[in-house]
């Protein structure tokens, strides 16, 4: 194929930051300069466009790509802190892998949401794993739980979690005050909608366990080693399938156990919060608290990079503080004071695709206008004789507008040819 035309070209839109390089690796895989408008171009411009799709794309559409069976896909859904903001959920990383397995990693505050904008019926979304019980890192449990039942999950949700150092501080207990929260919530459901997703199964695991196996299923195996941070507790994950290995710190501070088991992963994913200085720059820490908070409860971008270069993985990603235009250029400077290696730092949304061979990273471009997907299992009714129902009182303030009540029953059994009488 020629480069040299004078045709002008033509790169889809999208918003898509091509350059010189880029540009021409795209036009070996682009519509846009077939074979045939190459040679046209040689002597006139092409008159009609190709009709096919670009066959590379830069970005990922949820949805839209299948996944090798030997094809590892992490997605950011939460790379933020506690304190909310639009663009960054809290904690949450999606593992797709092509066996068909799919796993989360904490499910911050908001994250439940960026989930949801990944196309994936909730079935799949049903196994869940919990780094330490700081909101940041589970405050959208009750979200997906609740979430499920909406969705027809007929299977329990699963989630694993660590003990802590007294019963009330393991993940058991939080679940079941999270449930005993919802109380109301699932009343609400019964008889409205089907809730056999209402299911939940807890597995608490020993906290102190090092490289202990806590999941081993269909070929993937899930280790947790203790972590270090805030108070006894945390654990940070190791999952192995098919020789690919992907580390996720959850919070912690530097430790023995991270440098020793997740050595030579694929992909570490490890918190890198705020420099100290920024922490009283752009949150008013008061400085001993910016110092203790910054290098002591959590990893500094510099400490950052010494565990990277200790464990030397295929891509470090730094996650757990506002990535911004003016952040990122500070963080950036001090993880490389200590490491020179594969880096990315997180944005919400930031999707990498790992096999042996290559880490592909891009950014997964969202339709926020997106509905839940259907359930893959047929819709289960629900049982109208679960109903609570209302008190006395309250049904005495009913306005029953029978009319246009009726009116939407007969409309909506004449659609769908059925004969469901209004109730009296
Ligand atoms: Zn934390
Ligand atoms: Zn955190």
């Amino acid at each position: 194929m020629k480069l040299e035309t004078k045709t002008p070209l033509r790169i889809a839109s999208g918003g898509l930051a091509v350059g010189l390089v880029a540009g021409l690796s795209l036009m070996a895989g682009s519509p846009w300069v077939s074979s045939s408008s190459a040679e046209e171009a040689a002597g006139s411009a092409p008159t009609f466009s190709p009709v096919k799709a670009l066959s590379d794309r830069d970005v990922y559409f949820p949805g839209t790509e299948d996944l090798a069976s030997d094809e590892m896909r992490v997605t950011a859904c939460g790379t933020g802190m506690p304190n909310a903001r639009p663009k960054q959920a809290a904690a949450c990383w999606l593992v797709e892998l092509g066996n068909g397995d799919k796993f989360i990693f904490d499910i911050g505050s908001g994250s439940f949401e960026r989930l949801s904008a990944l196309s994936i019926p909730m079935d799949y979304l049903d196994k869940v794993f919990i780094g330490h019980l700081h909101s940041d890192h589970f405050g959208d449990l009750g979200d997906l739980w609740v979430g499920g039942v909406i969705s027809n999950r007929q299977r329990p949700l699963r989630i694993w979690g660590p003990s802590g150092s007294k019963p009330e501080y393991g993940t058991q207990y939080a679940v079941d005050r999270m449930q005993e929260m919802l109380t109301w919530d699932a009343a609400s459901r019964l008889g409205n909608v089907n809730v056999q997703g209402q299911k939940l199964e807890v597995t608490e695991f020993d906290y102190q366990g090092v490289n202990q196996v806590i999941y081993e299923d269909n070929g993937v195996t899930i280790r947790s080693i203790p972590a270090i941070h805030a108070l006894d507790g945390p654990v940070s994950f190791i999952l192995e399938w098919n020789g690919l290995k992907f580390a996720f710190s959850s919070d912690t501070y530097p430790n023995k156990w991270w440098l020793e088991h997740t050595k030579d992963a694929d992909i570490a994913i490890h918190e890198c919060f705020l420099p100290p200085t920024l922490l009283v720059k752009r949150q008013k820490f008061p400085v001993a608290d910016a110092l203790n908070v910054g290098t002591q409860v959590h990893t500094s971008p510099a400490m950052f990079g010494k565990v990277m270069s200790i464990i030397e993985p295929r891509m470090a990603v730094a996650y757990h503080f506002f990535n911004d235009f003016d952040i990122a250029p500070e963080v950036e400077r001090l993880i490389r004071m200590t490491y020179d290696g594969p880096l990315e730092l997180a944005v919400d949304y930031m999707v990498f695709n790992v096999t042996k061979d290559d880490i592909k990273v891009r950014m997964a471009v969202i339709n926020e206008d997106a509905w839940p997907l259907p359930s893959v299992t047929e819709k289960l009714p629900a049982d109208p004789s679960e109903r609570i129902g209302f008190s006395e009182f309250i049904t005495s303030g009913r306005e029953v507008f029978a009319d246009v009540i009726k009116r939407a029953y007969d409309e909506t059994n004449e659609e769908f040819g059925t004969d469901i009488p209004p109730p009296l």
